[in-house]
């Protein structure tokens, strides 16, 4: 006999022989036992993850002489037929092929034969979503009004394509990717049995590489062992080199020299990734692969899932970043991953990628940018995101000595809509009268500091929108106090310049926007010293203030559990 590929050598002959898909084994084996087979059966899942191989044992079970039984004897004529892919009774067609169109007329025309020499005729259509639309109508005819004794086996990795008359047909069956120790151990056994050796990390590499595939596991590993000479165990490096990854070793310097800022380094690297003849696209991908590790190491119970790095390499790495850093550098360079498509010079992309991540250019600018989208959003007062509850403020009115409640609806929401202006004068003029109020030695008449301080912002805001460059000027300046309804601005010395243009210049246009408060108020301009200017009450609880604006505008964008305040920075 020739040499055999080992995926066919290895192909399960019982149920027993499968790797992985317990769920699907278990429910066909009840079927054979109990005689409760379905007419139409759908396999889907990923390449390699075992369809017709779970089709053929089916058949195989079906149809040994001592059967039906969910363990077929392997020894009787049929069974070795099957064995061999000569069993007469089972029919594979191809769809991706040549689209399934004699095949499926063939079928159409001999579906209606009793089984030549087992019990049941088993149809395995591969890649069934191929299927021309003719052919699918023949197919869907047979299945409508299916002869007895024939069982057909759709097997598919794109079950969505399927047209729904065959989905409601057929017993579907979702076959999972085949998990890495899983992978890992059945190859160690197909080493052991060729009386071949290799190292368990040579083997968890391939079953890592192969993406949840026996099949892709196999042939790789047939590549690996006829990649060795005679007698020498297989090694870690051997599969790098088959496959053209790069080894863990090199991701991780990498890694820290884009946080070292080591440019040096990273260009020693990509050299040696050039004189490897590794090939670009993939190692970027693979970098990629290696940072989303980065990440799942942090995360508990994670680490089976990790695809390149090792726990250990990973850990001592995760100390060294930040995962926002590590998710923007992903972003970055699946962004990069597309200009690679389109490049001529792979190793110039690669390496400019590199050179930016050690810059952080541009790394971040998605974020920074909606940050300073919202601050101008908060700047203008056009940002009315923040849902804060009205507040039923309860306050107590004089009126022909009697007392009388009444209830005014307080909005706290300090940015309005431009809209809402009416709203805004109405409810400062309301919360104004109510202080006035409240206080009984207070003139009613008189504007006191406190209501200065608290619609500031929105003054400042109205200002911003009604002259922009008077805003630019008067926001220097600081609300120091009110005295017979004239409002005294504070600007420092730094800022003269600013003080004097808004004597000469911006005053009036202030004075308007207090008007819409407040009525009638004056503005001076004074000089303050260093001192008072860098703590002035207003100021100071002005950035407070914003400072939680920000932190709400912020939750409410990225959801509270993502937003952490940090001091000193
Ligand atoms: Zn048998």
């Amino acid at each position: 006999m020739g040499y055999q590929a080992l995926y066919r050598e290895w192909r399960p002959k019982s149920f027993d022989d499968l790797v992985g898909q317990e769920h699907i084994v278990t429910t066909l084996k009840n079927a054979v036992n109990l005689d409760r087979i379905a007419h139409a059966y759908l396999f889907s899942g990923p390449r390699g993850t075992g369809k017709t191989s779970v089709a053929k044992v089916f058949a195989k079970s079906l149809n040994c002489e001592y059967g039906p039984t969910d363990k077929p004897c392997g020894e009787c004529t049929r069974c070795n037929e099957h064995d061999k892919g000569q069993f007469m009774d089972l029919m594979e067609i191809d769809a991706a092929s040549n689209r399934g169109i004699d095949e499926i007329r063939e079928l159409r025309d001999n579906v209606a034969y009793p089984p030549s020499e087992g019990r049941y005729k088993v149809y395995i259509v591969d890649e069934v979503h191929m299927l021309t639309t003719e052919a699918f109508n023949a197919l869907l005819k047979t299945l409508e009004e299916p002869p007895r004794n024939v069982i057909f086996v759709l097997a598919t990795t794109e079950p969505h394509k399927l047209p729904m008359t065959v989905l409601s047909r057929c017993q579907r069956f979702d076959f999972n990717r085949i998990s890495i120790s899983d992978i890992e151990n059945r190859l160690s056994e197909v080493v052991e049995n060729k009386e071949m050796d290799a190292t368990q990390e040579s083997l968890f590499i391939i079953a890592k590489k192969s993406d949840g595939g026996m099949r892709d596991a196999l042939s790789l590993l047939d590549q690996c062992l006829s990649f060795v000479k005679p007698g020498e165990t297989l090694k870690q490096d051997h599969v790098l080199e088959v496959t053209g990854s790069v080894s863990e070793e090199i991701y991780k310097e990498l890694m820290s020299a884009v946080q070292n800022a080591d440019l040096n380094n990273i260009l020693k690297i990509t050299q040696k990734i050039s004189d490897d003849g590794k090939d670009w696209g993939q190692f970027l991908n693979d970098l990629i692969l290696y940072m989303r590790d980065l990440l799942l190491v942090t995360i508990d119970n994670a680490t089976d899932h990790l695809l390149l790095g090792s726990r250990q390499t990973l850990e001592s790495l995760a100390n060294e970043f930040e995962k926002y850093e590590v998710l923007s550098m992903i972003d970055f360079l699946s962004e990069k991953q597309n200009e690679l498509k389109w490049s001529q010079n792979h190793r110039l992309v690669v390496e400019m990628s590199l050179y930016r991540l050690v810059k952080r250019e541009g790394i971040y600018q998605k974020l920074e940018d909606r940050i300073s989208h919202l601050e101008k959003l908060l700047q203008e007062g056009k940002y009315t995101n923040i849902q804060k509850p009205k507040e039923i403020v309860r306050s107590k009115h004089q009126d022909n000595n009697s007392e009388k409640e009444i209830e005014s609806y307080r909005d706290q929401n300090t940015y309005q809509d431009q809209n809402n202006d009416v709203s805004t004068k109405k409810n400062a003029l309301s919360n104004e009268k109510e202080e006035t109020e409240e206080g009984s030695q207070k003139d009613e008449k008189k504007l006191s500091f406190e209501q200065i301080e608290k619609h500031w912002d929105e003054i400042l805001a109205k200002l911003k929108k009604k002259k922009i460059t008077a805003h630019a000027f008067i926001v220097e300046g600081n609300p120091i106090k009110v005295e017979e309804n004239i409002l005294y601005l504070g600007f420092n010395k730094t800022h003269r310049l600013h003080k004097e243009r808004v004597e000469q210049k911006e005053r009036s246009v202030l004075q308007e926007v207090l008007a819409e408060f407040f009525g009638d108020i004056k503005v001076k301009c004074l000089i303050i010293e260093e001192s008072e200017a860098n703590v002035p009450s207003a100021s100071k609880k002005k950035s407070n203030k914003q400072q939680n604006d920000l932190i709400g505008i912020a939750e409410s964008e990225f959801g509270p559990e993502k937003v952490e305040v940090r001091k000193n920075i």
